[in-house]
């Protein structure tokens, strides 16, 4: 365990007087018991945002993270052309320490990057120092009579916190589906999420499963060094280009001074990026200029034909079906094998534009119209089984495999939070009670649950959002409720079961005019079969989010609140 520190519990439980020195709690196999104000599970961006600031707070925090570094999405997900989607400056802490001190080489910096970038923010922020890796959370239990989490770890390590701040994001747990025979597969077999970083495909016959997100990277990268690909498509992705390009070390000292106007933009945002969009529908204007529009942003590149774009896309079918023809006449444009064309965009949009993750993509549409790549299209054939060495789907096709790689995605949102033994102050644990659907309170805490805040999960602008700026409106509440408990002598909290109902009934009824519901996917948590699916998003946005969130803080709000 490196450098855990070993504290003395205070006799009056007012943690932050004294937490240093003293003797060590070792339980009954020697293992020491760290005693903090705040406990953090995960190093991702979250995690490191929370630790920041509660140090800032003057307290006392340590962090558990799984993984053997920093980073989260980005230490676990190193598969070939893994890279984020979320542009320079935006996605990056807004941390003057660390931002002044970085740059960036691309527009959307790859995941090596990303990890040499987690490495500057635990150097400038020394933040390793209070944080045991390789410590996988397996039990999280509340204490009433001290007011207490207690806190285990698969490898034995055990912390005690006051205050316990879950940072486990919405993409932890890998979903495998139950494809018929796959266990007698004997090739090499990957899931996307826990990629081999030594292994090649040069030479290889390789089959890659799903096109979300990962699948248009991987296959993106994949598709140029093996011999043969074979993508398995279910359902095709509204791809946008990236416009990737390169970025100078002078343009970005240029912008730097911006940076803080800009991060607070973000913030006084939807999505994280501050956007601008016509104030009039798609059809309140001619063809000609809509079209005009449409084109521009499409030049800009990244999220911009999604976030500039008419607003009553997300809410009109007819503007829905303009923008995937608009998007669809160019995508086939790039794909001269007639058959690819019809699986990747097909005349009928097999869902609604906009309301499923769009990925960003460089030459994906090219790579998959390589003769040396296939694309089956499992709509029409689904996987019979998997053989030894091979696959056959059900209109009879066997196909020999030498590599198998799952990019078919995660046990999202609640993945995490339902596998750490979390249990509520009776004992249930939260994956008994999640059975039947989420309930969460502003999405930052759960009934039943005292002194617990969680960062990045469900129903909250996640998934709709630039990380980074989510986070940080996110934690930044966390810290102000913590503060404030502190300040008034609140020695617990705890939601109230009828807040989280008006929780949900609000977040719904935003939901509800719009074309969301009539898409499953991840985002609503409908991607793992068996799994209770609904709405998981804030889809207000999260300037929106964020002042609903602290107009609930004046008072305590549907808090239960005990001195
Ligand atoms: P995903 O979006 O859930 O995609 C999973 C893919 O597997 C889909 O194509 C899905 O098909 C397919 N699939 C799932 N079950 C299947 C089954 N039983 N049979 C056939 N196909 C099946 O997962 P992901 O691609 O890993 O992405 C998850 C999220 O991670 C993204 O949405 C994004 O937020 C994040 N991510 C971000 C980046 C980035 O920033 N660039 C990169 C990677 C991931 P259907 O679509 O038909 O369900």
């Amino acid at each position: 365990m490196a450098d855990m520190e070993t504290v003395t519990m205070a006799d009056d439980g007012d943690f932050s007087k004294d937490l240093t020195g003293g003797t060590s709690m070792a339980d009954a196999y020697g293992h020491s018991s760290i005693l903090c104000d705040v406990l953090v599970i995960g190093a991702g961006f979250c995690g490191i945002t929370a630790i920041h600031r509660f140090r800032k707070l003057g307290m006392k925090v340590k962090c558990f993270e799984s993984g053997s570094g920093f980073g989260g999405v980005w230490h676990f997900n190193t598969y070939p052309g893994a890279r984020v989607d979320s542009e320079v400056p935006f996605y990056q802490l807004n941390i003057p320490e660390v931002w002044q001190s970085w740059t960036f080489s691309e527009r959307f910096p790859g995941g090596p990057e990303l990890q040499r970038y987690f490495e500057h923010v635990d150097k400038t922020l020394n933040l390793s120092k209070d944080v045991i890796f390789e410590a996988r959370v397996v039990d999280c239990s509340w204490g009433e009579s001290e007011l207490l989490w207690t806190v285990k770890t698969r490898q034995g390590h055990q912390a005690q916190a006051k205050y316990l701040v879950i940072c486990t994001g919405l993409l932890h747990y890998t979903f495998t589906p139950d494809f018929p025979g796959l266990e007698r597969y004997n090739g090499e077999l990957y899931h996307a999420g826990a990629w081999d970083g030594q292994y090649s495909v040069k030479g290889k016959r390789v089959a890659i499963v799903g096109a979300g997100s990962t699948g248009v990277q991987i296959t993106q990268e994949i598709g140029k060094q093996a011999d043969q690909t074979t993508v398995f498509v279910r359902r095709p992705s509204y791809c946008l280009p990236m416009h990737q390009r390169q970025l100078t070390v002078e343009e970005q000292s240029q912008l730097r001074p911006y940076y803080p106007a800009l991060f607070k933009a973000g913030r006084q945002s939807h999505a994280g990026f501050p956007s601008e969009r016509p104030q009039h529908g798609m059809f309140e204007t001619s063809a000609k200029e809509r079209t005009q529009l449409l084109e521009r942003l499409w030049e800009v590149g990244g999220a911009a034909f999604a976030l500039n774009g008419y607003n009553d896309v997300i809410f009109d079918p007819n503007a829905n079906k303009v923008a995937y023809d608009f998007w669809a006449s160019k995508v086939r444009r790039r794909l001269k094998d007639p058959e690819k064309r019809k699986i990747m965009a097909p005349d009928k949009a097999p869902y609604y534009f906009g309301t499923k993750r769009i990925p960003l993509e460089y030459d994906y549409y090219e790579v998959l119209d390589q003769p040396n790549v296939s694309i089956h299209d499992l709509r029409s054939a689904p996987f019979k089984t998997f053989l030894e060495d091979g696959i056959v789907t059900a209109d009879g096709k066997l196909r020999t495999f030498d590599t198998v790689i799952l990019a078919t995605g995660f046990d999202s949102h609640t993945g995490s939070l339902t596998h750490m033994g979390l249990r509520n102050k009776d004992g249930t644990d939260l994956k008994d009670e999640w059975k039947e659907g989420v309930h969460t309170y502003l999405g930052l805490t759960i009934s039943g649950y005292p002194n617990m805040f969680m960062g990045f999960a469900p129903q909250a602008p996640t998934a709709l959002s630039n990380g980074p700026t989510c986070i940080e409106a996110q934690i930044e509440i966390v810290v102000d409720m913590v503060h404030k408990m502190e300040l008034e002598g609140v020695r617990r909290i705890e939601a109230q079961p009828t807040a989280e109902e008006e929780w949900k009934a609000s977040i719904d009824e935003m939901v509800k005019d719009t074309l969301f519901p009539f898409t499953n996917s991840w985002w609503n948590a409908a991607n793992v079969p068996g799994k209770k699916a609904g709405n998981m998003l804030y889809v207000a946005g999260i300037e929106h989010y964020e002042a609903a969130c602290r107009a609930k803080l004046d008072g305590w709000k549907g808090f239960d609140v005990h001195h």
